[in-house]
């Protein structure tokens, strides 16, 4: 048989938009371009139904599925040079394959909101010139009736290489009235030239010295950079302090010297300015910065930067994960265990700390991993050796780790929610001019409204949840579906006065305010980060130590450094004793060794008072004992036993709907239709811890296997069924692939 080995010119394009649909549309290229010349990662303006939107193209195929006259054809073509470059591209498809999401909606949410729309790839700026018509128009008798025509045509003429319409609005409030006129007549052309894309801020002066590493540093950053030339997942173990940043920076200026681009991860609140200053400072080239706190236009300008290799390090959160850092040469995913990497409200839920490992293998670069407490998922794949190892030390000159204890509180009572100990050892901290922090994760007053005669306490009418007092504001919070209420000093339901139970960040600092009133408090949780001056206000006036209480939630954990801190305080941490989550021990360790990594960072030897009902608990004896590294082989041994990841693979199928049995019945009937394997087992359906949020009945099905290979491909054949069932049903779901909590 012959095999003509002819070349076909593509006809159809498959483009992906952003829809919850399992695979590309089929179109035609538009009438008057050729296929080649609208390539894989372009974006084009696509009708769908009776609207248009906005499609990536995907590929070239040379059948359609469907009959060539049933395609509908591209409408224009955004971009004649991919905005997605074959990697990207790659690494888009592998997400939406792993985490069984429309890779439409998953290239969609990996562009700055402006792309998404359409915006350009490259900055545009918008010109006025004149044409020849229109110069003589002002001298000939043709000139334009009006003065305001006259004058601004003068204008535009005067500038023979065409003005910018900025110019033209800052001259004239209304210029486009005239303008529009001018244009008419042919007299005025509109033109756009390509602009530099403006970085947030460029450089200032040389780079600042570096200090001279230690042993350890030296040999993490020499090592790294022995095997740049290919894939490799390094894991760097340090306490706070210890000089993880120092190797990053090390690595990422090695890296750019071998004219490669560097992106530097962290987790949502982990990126302070402190962090984005040092890195400009140290790094001798312009570095962008992408979170989720800038404008849709910031956000552009540092995607385009990064494309251009304008910038050539990006420093980002979650998402920045897909950014296009030119020539990207090396991957630091800084505090990997944080949740915040993984998405888990919505779209898809993928994890950027994977992500991140599986960019680093498709380009061949090393990718590295740094953290004072790493996930179980980490330490397991340094066990297995597919991670390299290495470990930094306390610095000599860094303070000796803290003293961590346990205050029982059953046998101490509490005044104002803190035991005795708690307060002694505050006061003598204080008095040795030390700062105090103290740690509680629950934001508000109290969690609690009760009446004593009664015992009515105050619910959320749309949530299983109890609301949360915030006094100072007078309201009542249901932290979980956002609603308000005005706080009520009566009982509602029999009119006895009601009083708040617990404690919440705000009820503490009340309670300090007056314990231990002579010195200045802040408090930093979500509700105050949003006040003037916002987290900045409150973490510089610890710096400076002005403050010498800091009260606060989760949020002074993550990226700050308090050099005067000698006390550290952990106040509720029996809520992740008990948790019917498999990873609530492993948050929980985390959380405590991270907030008591704050303390005594320079002079002081630190000290760490744990309130606990369970002082005899095994989570927190092997913590005591023997620090993180203890805790976290007792407890990945319990994870081992009973087969929970990081030593199975799991995913989730949430489903929602207006009853609880709808939810339940709709993930029976899912359950029903899975294709039977024996190396995947279902297990459930149940209604979820907190059934009941915002009007909806939340429930969940847990799909684990012991291998990733037969649980996606039982994903692949059962979820289009999922779907069908789903839409029957008026059911709301969601896949979550690798979830890291399964309440
Ligand atoms: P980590 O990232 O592990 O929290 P950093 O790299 O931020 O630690 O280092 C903590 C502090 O110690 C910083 O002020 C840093 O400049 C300083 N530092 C780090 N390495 C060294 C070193 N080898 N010599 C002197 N100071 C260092
Ligand atoms: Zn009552
Ligand atoms: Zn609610």
């Amino acid at each position: 048989m012959i095999v003509e080995n002819q070349v076909v010119a593509p006809r159809v394009l498959r483009i992906a938009i952003n829809a919850p649909l399992c695979s590309p549309l089929e179109y035609l290229p538009p009438p008057n371009l050729s296929p080649e010349c609208i390539p894989a990662g372009a974006r084009v303006r696509v009708p769908v139904g009776r609207r248009e939107a906005i499609g990536v193209v995907i590929e070239h195929a040379e059948q359609p599925s469907v009959a060539v006259s049933a395609l509908r054809a591209v409408r224009e073509l955004l971009d004649p040079q991919p905005l997605l470059d074959p990697a990207l591209m790659r690494l888009l498809k592998w997400t939406s394959d792993y985490y069984h999401h429309p890779l439409g909606e998953v290239i969609a949410s990996a562009l700055p909101p402006a792309l998404r729309q359409g915006r350009p790839a490259q900055a545009l700026i918008e010109q006025w010139r004149a044409t020849a018509a229109g110069r003589e128009a002002l001298t000939a008798a043709a000139q334009p009736r009006s003065a305001r025509q006259r004058e601004l045509l003068a204008l535009i003429a005067a500038a023979p290489e065409g003005i910018d319409a900025d110019r033209l609005a800052a001259q004239w409030p209304r210029w486009r009235e005239a303008a529009r006129t001018l244009r008419l007549r042919g007299w005025i052309e509109r033109l756009e030239r390509h602009a530099e894309v403006a970085l947030p801020q460029p450089r200032i002066g040389s780079p600042a010295p570096a200090p001279l590493l230690s042993e350890a540093q030296q040999l993490a950053v020499t090592r790294i950079e022995a095997g740049a030339a290919k894939f490799a997942a390094w894991v760097l173990q340090g306490a706070t302090g210890s000089g993880k940043t120092e190797v990053y920076l090390q690595c990422a200026l090695r890296t750019l010297a071998r004219g490669r681009g560097v992106l530097l991860l962290v987790p949502e609140i982990g990126l302070t300015p402190q962090l984005v200053q040092r890195c400009r400072e140290r790094l001798d080239v312009p570095v962008a910065v992408l979170h989720s706190g800038l404008s849709d236009a910031e956000r552009l300008a540092a995607w385009r930067a990064c494309r251009q290799g304008l910038a050539r390090v990006l420093l980002g959160t979650r998402s920045a994960v897909f950014a296009p850092v030119a020539q990207l040469g090396l991957i630091v995913v800084d505090e990997e265990h944080d949740s915040s990497y993984k998405q888990y409200d919505g779209g898809c839920r993928y994890s950027a700390r994977d992500l991140a490992l599986v960019r680093a293998r498709q380009l061949a670069i090393p990718v590295l991993l740094g953290s004072a407490t790493p996930s179980f998922e980490t330490l397991h794949n340094l066990q297995a050796a597919r991670y390299q190892g290495l470990v930094l030390p306390r610095r000599n000159d860094q303070a000796p780790a803290p003293r961590l204890a346990l205050v029982d509180l059953r046998s101490h009572t509490l005044h104002l929610g803190l035991a005795t100990p708690v307060i002694d050892a505050m006061r003598r901290h204080l008095a040795a001019a030390g700062q105090v922090l103290v740690f509680i994760n629950r934001r508000g007053y109290a969690p609690t409204l009760l009446c004593t005669a009664c015992g009515w306490i105050a619910p959320c009418p749309a949530c299983d949840a109890r609301l949360t007092v915030h006094r100072a504001a007078g309201q009542l919070r249901c932290h979980h579906c956002g609603r308000l209420e005005p706080l009520p000093t009566r009982c509602r339901r029999c009119g006895h006065e009601v009083k708040p139970v617990g404690q919440g960040t705000e009820r503490i600092e009340e309670s300090l305010r007056e314990l231990c009133a002579a010195h200045a408090l802040v408090r930093l949780d979500r509700d105050t980060a949003a006040g003037p001056g916002g987290s900045e206000a409150i973490v510089d006036s610890v710096l400076s130590g002005e403050a010498r209480i800091l009260v606060g939630t989760q949020m002074i954990t993550k990226g700050h450094h308090f050099p005067g801190v000698s006390l550290v305080v952990v106040l509720n941490a029996d809520q992740g004793l008990f948790s019917t989550d498999f990873r609530a021990a492993e948050r929980l360790a985390q959380t405590i060794v991270q907030v008591a990594g704050r303390a005594g960072r320079e002079r002081l030897q630190g000290e760490v008072l744990i309130q606990t009902e369970y002082p005899e608990h095994p989570l927190l004896q092997s913590l005591l004992s023997g620090g993180y590294e203890r805790f976290a082989a007792v407890a990945l041994a319990e994870r081992a036993a009973a087969q929970w990841p990081p030593f199975a693979r799991l995913a989730v199928l949430r489903a929602s709907a207006r009853s609880v049995d709808g939810a339940l019945k709709f993930l029976s009937a899912a359950r029903q239709c899975a294709p039977s394997t024996a190396a995947v087992r279902l297990l459930g359906p149940v209604a979820s811890a907190m059934a009941r949020r915002a009007e909806r009945y939340h429930a969940q099905l847990l799909i684990e296997s012991a291998e990733r290979g037969p649980l996606h491909r039982l994903l692949d054949q059962w979820l289009p069924q999922v779907q069908t069932l789903a839409r029957a049903g008026r059911v709301r779901y969601a896949l979550d692939v690798d979830p890291i909590d399964i309440q």
